[in-house]
């Protein structure tokens, strides 16, 4: 019934990744212990939740553990559990042909600026070719739980581009996976060894990991039985109460559970009790994991929901709104049913509370990191800023207390540090303003630089400048902070007092002619020319619309190929510079048709616009500069 063995070619990218795992990957090393006791632990759980519905499959040997044994004469360590186990199938679906999505993220990472580095391969989920860090041959023997005897599988590898199949005997369930060690890898056939990077790596895995007692060895006596002794703390660390739990204990289980070689950057933990009990213990990284950073957000993990300690499922996504996917933890609910599916976990009453208690909890400890810690506030603003601004339009319940922990550069701020707050600037405000002004561009440089600004400048109003790209789109979401307004320097009319309303209405009325004589000269490349209120220095520049986008994210959309309605800009100009006397003096019509251009060209540059043409653009400076 067996099907025979047989050999079988690993995709293209397995062999890709296998290649780079065994050529360049030579730093960290023993990350392949951490990365196959994870594995074992993950099987560990598998098996302890399908026994729920079906507890035969546990039946006669319910105590889960993980075994890690080496064998000097043979020169291999072997990794085993009594967890799940896999089928023929699965063992070709999950280490063998194909590949994962981790795989071209973990291949792209690596080819990357990223250097090489092991410590990093579990994050992309292609955590088991690890193995291939230290051994030349590696073997996996599995039988599923639910499989008979006649039913377990060997696979085996040299990772070389090819693995063998085959059908074997397995009186017990699980999966031992068997390295034979590379010639100059000895340092791993050593108990000692084994143990500290168990304790090192490994140490808040809840499952026993046990490691043989060295007993020594009686030549020409039959070998005695193992005595194992368990390596790990080996218990749910949030379970325990905080006052037991050292910051060390707390880094520690971070690591494991993220797959990170990073502290990280704080942590939350909290037990509810009432009606419904449940425990989070939430972590923020203190980098971008690799999936924030590559835009993986199809299969978000980071988050693992238990219910009384048996692990359900990664439910990042139903435990967390996506603008804190960074977040990495562990839910422990005590009364959600333990047959719940997915499915019902989305329509789920009591997970809506979790959820909001999650949310309340993370944005605790970025409010408490922005008070007490602002060293820490500060890596994490440039880590995840941009990701928390997400939540100003998807979480509009918690729309003010995102705002108020938000950071931008400004006018009145630290050059272009990211510093200051819309309290800050609301602090420094004007008896009477009841407004917040801000610009957005491509770069602070270019922010610092908009014309736009040059009226705010005169009159001692602060600015803040916003050049994230996310910044533009973020603000549609945001037109109030604490009962002020918020509006972009370069939109709609400025508020003008009563006597900068009677300058402007004169400066408007004794530049008539001229607007008449540049709206011709322009004709079809502007929807209308003004007198700015904006210009204290520059000659001319673009004024839009209250509901149209900058033009700097109009130019980044169309370049990602999305199709952008042609607008037709506003000109507006500073009747006093000197350029725009000489458009009025000018009487030879081409000659002032170029420089027409060139003012409204230079104010679109300014804005970050694209130039419909930037050839003729280039020819008509030329023309001007020569005279
Ligand atoms: P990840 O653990 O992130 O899924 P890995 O490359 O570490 O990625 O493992 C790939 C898959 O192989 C696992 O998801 C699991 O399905 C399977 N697997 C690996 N080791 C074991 C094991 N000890 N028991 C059962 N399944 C395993
Ligand atoms: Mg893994």
């Amino acid at each position: 019934m067996n099907a025979p063995a047989e050999t079988r070619k690993f995709e293209a990218e397995v062999a890709q990744v296998l290649h780079l795992v065994t050529h360049s990957l030579y730093s960290h090393k023993e990350i392949f212990l951490r990365e196959l006791i994870s594995n074992a632990s993950d099987a560990c759980d598998k098996l302890r939740f399908e026994s729920i519905a079906k507890p035969e499959l546990s039946a006669g040997d319910s105590e889960l553990h993980i075994d890690v044994s080496w064998d000097e004469a043979a020169r291999t360590v072997t990794v085993h559990d009594n967890g799940i186990g896999m089928s023929r199938d699965e063992v070709v679906a999950n280490i063998g042909t194909i590949a994962s999505s981790g795989t071209r993220r973990f291949l792209e990472a690596m080819s990357g600026e990223q250097k090489a580095d092991a410590r990093l391969i579990g994050q992309f989920g292609v955590g088991f070719y690890s193995a291939f860090v230290v051994a030349d041959k590696v073997t996996v023997i599995t039988r599923r739980a639910d499989a008979p005897a006649g039913e377990g599988v060997k696979w085996e590898s040299d990772g070389k581009g090819e693995y063998t199949l085959e059908p074997v005997e397995l009186a017990e369930r699980g999966t031992s996976v068997i390295l034979h060690l590379k010639a100059d890898e000895d340092e791993f056939l050593k108990g000692w060894q084994l143990r500290s990077l168990i304790r090192k790596y490994s140490d808040h895995v809840a499952f026993p990991i046990r490691i043989p007692k060295e007993a020594p060895e009686k030549d020409g006596e039959e070998a005695p039985a193992v005595e194992w002794e368990t390596a790990n703390d080996a218990s749910a660390l949030w379970t325990k109460p905080r006052a037991d739990i050292s910051d060390e204990d707390y880094q520690g289980f971070y690591k494991s559970l993220g797959h990170d070689f990073n502290d990280a950057l704080a942590w939350t933990h909290n037990r509810v009790e009432g009606s419904q009990s449940f425990t989070t213990l939430l972590y923020i990284p203190s980098q971008p994991p690799f999936d924030l950073m590559m835009g993986g957000r199809d299969e978000r993990k980071g988050l693992k929901l238990y219910i009384k300690r048996v692990f359900i499922m990664d439910a990042a996504e139903e435990l967390l709104p996506n603008y804190l996917r960074f977040v990495r933890g562990v839910v422990d609910a005590d009364d959600l049913p333990l047959n719940v599916s997915r499915e019902i976990l989305q329509q789920n009453r009591q997970l809506d509370r979790i959820k909001g208690a999650c949310v309340k909890r993370v944005l605790d400890l970025i409010e408490k990191l922005a008070k007490d810690e602002p060293g820490k506030f500060t890596t994490f603003y440039k880590a995840f800023g941009n990701t928390l601004k997400e939540g100003i339009s998807e979480d509009a319940n918690n729309r003010e207390r995102i705002a108020k922990l938000l950071r931008f550069a400004s006018t009145k701020g630290e050059g272009s540090a990211q510093t200051v707050s819309f309290d800050d600037y609301i602090g420094r405000m004007a008896v009477g303003q009841d407004t917040l002004w801000f610009i957005t561009a491509d770069s602070y440089a270019a922010a610092l630089g908009s014309p736009q600004l040059e009226a705010f400048k005169a009159k001692g109003i602060e600015v803040l400048l916003m050049s994230d790209r996310i910044d533009e789109w973020m603000l549609g979401s945001l037109s109030e902070y604490a009962g002020k307004k918020l509006k972009n320097v370069a939109k709609g009319e400025l508020p003008l007092d009563e006597a900068d309303k009677k300058k402007q209405e004169q400066a408007s009325k004794a530049a008539e002619p001229l607007l008449k004589k540049l709206k011709e000269l322009l004709g079809d490349r502007v929807g209308e020319v003004k007198v700015s209120a904006r210009l204290t220095d520059s000659p001319s520049c673009l004024a839009l619309s209250d509901y149209e986008m900058a033009p700097h994210l109009t130019r980044l959309l169309r370049e990602a190929g999305h199709d952008m309605p042609e607008n037709k800009p506003t000109l507006e100009i500073n009747p006093q510079h000197a350029l725009l006397k000489r458009v009025e003096a000018e009487t030879d019509e081409a000659k002032a048709r170029d420089l027409a251009t060139l003012l409204l060209e230079q104010a679109e540059i300014a804005a970050g616009a694209q130039l419909p043409d930037p050839a003729a653009f280039v020819q008509r400076m030329n023309r001007v500069l020569l005279g």
